[in-house]
């Protein structure tokens, strides 16, 4: 898949979270500038011939378009400690005396951004890491995650009800 067209699926996918462009008119796909390498957002408005085009990277890196994409509800810890811990920015640890663990104590979005702009492709880690909404067939409760947008079936724990169960896709 080239990298327009999972630009293009991110942009759609962001679109129906809620996430409004600042810019106007009806998105209307990708394309890459062949002289800067650039990828941009193509918006028209109905029936004017007037397009905008706005540069990828300037909504990729942008709180609102990532809060859209990945959800503001805090990232789940790794760990049930409740213990004092050193917190650093978005970083905490605990430690016992002898070892220490390190967790993230921010939002999901905060979480995933802060790997995005770490990653090696920026296009990339956003098509691959998609919010799903999800339905536990164990406990019949909805839920959302993030998973690989390419895994077909996903099985992960049901954080309700703690049964390992195939979790259904209700859109995305
Ligand atoms: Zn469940």
């Amino acid at each position: 898949m080239t990298k327009e067209k999972k630009l293009t699926k991110v942009i759609e996918t962001n679109i129906e979270n809620g996430w409004e462009a600042p810019i106007h008119g009806e998105f209307k796909g990708v394309e890459e500038d062949e002289s800067t390498g650039e990828y941009l957002a193509i918006f028209k408005e109905l029936g004017d011939d007037v397009v905008f085009k706005m540069s990828a990277v300037l909504f990729l890196f942008h709180p609102k378009f990532a809060k859209a994409y990945w959800g503001e509800e805090d990232y789940q810890l790794t760990t049930s400690c409740d213990t004092e811990s050193d917190k650093d920015g978005l970083w905490g640890s605990v430690s016992d005396g002898e070892s220490s663990i390190v967790f993230f104590m921010g939002s999901v979005w905060q979480y995933y951004l802060q790997q995005a702009v770490l990653s090696k492709d920026l296009i990339d880690y956003y098509y691959k890491n998609v919010r799903y909404k999800l339905y536990c067939h164990g406990c019949c409760k909805p839920y959302t995650a993030i998973l690989n947008r390419d895994v077909k079936v996903k099985t992960i724990q049901c954080p309700n009800c703690g049964g390992r169960h195939i979790l259904a896709p209700i859109m995305g």
